[in-house]
């Protein structure tokens, strides 16, 4: 049986490994299929404290790994498609159906961006293609960017990006936003985000270098027009990967899990970090934070249900 199996491999469940490796539990961590979760779609990271030169995303994750396995904890590259919290032990199965037990559960898998799911897409992303303004926005001093969307994160994600770029538009499918009237009102009273609604991107226009531009489409006439700009930022909501847990945890209507007292879940010995519990947030540092607090969370547990 397992002490510690830590669900997902983003800064949270790395650094969950690393504290409950640490503390001798030697945990087993299932990667899921992006192992590095969605570090490893970005490039240069420059907010990640402790590192002088930016380091790339990938390379990051890739270091994060190597700690944890270098403390004790054993990685293992399948992913978690099914749990039974009803009892402990706590029961998971992975992807060939094989039953693991253990006495505590980490769930660090993250939230997914959405993407609009235009060809290219993938090969797009960290050359002229974002999902996260605050980790990418830097890139675009003084130039032209699109941010689509017409929720609050999209509001949030153009302010930011309009004190940075030197033209920012917006493009959302609708004549009405979802956005919230205030934050609505703050981004048109900046005056440097243009509207475009109801229009949608059509095309992601690129070359070998990257991204150069898109078609935008009317959504109710139909018209297309080229537009020419640097980057496109994504903020069409993100998804939490939490549907397997759904019996065992407490979510809000999004799908985050809620935690009380520092990463605990409502099942006893099941512990949630990072993205997955953090709408707000949603920062490499933060979720490395949440993961330590699960983590000693978990060895707590450990220590008072499971030693004598
Ligand atoms: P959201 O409220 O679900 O908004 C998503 C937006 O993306 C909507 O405008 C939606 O268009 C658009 N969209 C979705 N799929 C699309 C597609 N395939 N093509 C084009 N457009 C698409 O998500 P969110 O903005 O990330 O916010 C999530 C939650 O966090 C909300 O409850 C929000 O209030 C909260 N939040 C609050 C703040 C704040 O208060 N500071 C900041 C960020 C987020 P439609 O409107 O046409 O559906």
């Amino acid at each position: 049986m397992n002490n510690v199996t830590i669900i997902g491999t983003g800064p949270a469940g790395l650094t969950a490994a690393i504290y409950t490796a640490r503390a001798g539990l030697e945990p087993v961590i299932y990667t899921g299929i992006q192992h590095g979760g969605q570090l490893t779609t970005t490039t240069e990271v420059e907010n990640y404290p402790g590192f002088a030169d930016p380091i790339m995303g990938p390379k990051l994750m890739e270091d994060m790994t190597e700690q944890a396995k270098r403390v004790g904890a054993k990685v293992l590259y399948r992913e978690i498609s099914k749990v039974d919290f009803s009892s402990n032990p706590l029961r998971l199965w992975n992807d060939d159906n094989e039953l693991i037990e253990s006495k505590t559960v980490i769930i660090a898998t993250g939230a997914t961006a959405k993407t609009l799911g235009l060809p290219d897409e993938h090969k797009l992303m960290g050359r002229g293609l974002s999902t996260c303004a605050t980790c990418d926005g830097f890139f675009y001093k003084n130039k032209k960017v699109l941010v689509v969307g017409g929720g609050d994160s999209a509001m949030e994600e153009a302010l930011y990006l309009a004190k940075l770029c030197k033209e920012l538009v917006l493009v959302h499918r609708r004549k009405e936003f979802r956005a919230s009237l205030i934050m609505l009102e703050r981004a048109r009273k900046s005056g440097k985000i243009t509207f475009m609604s109801p229009f949608t991107v059509a095309t992601l226009l690129h070359d070998q270098r990257g991204l150069t531009g898109a078609v935008l489409e009317n959504t109710q006439t139909g018209e297309t027009q080229e537009l020419v700009c640097d980057g496109i930022f994504y903020a069409i909501g993100h998804k939490p990967n939490s549907e397997i847990f759904a019996p065992y945890v407490d979510r809000d209507k999004n799908g985050y899990i809620l935690v009380t007292e520092f990463a605990k879940t409502r099942t006893p010995g099941v512990f949630a970090a990072g993205d997955i519990a953090d709408p707000v947030f949603r920062q490499a540092i933060t979720a490395a934070g949440l993961g330590c607090q699960a983590g000693i969370q978990a060895t707590k547990y450990i220590e008072e249900h499971h030693e004598s």
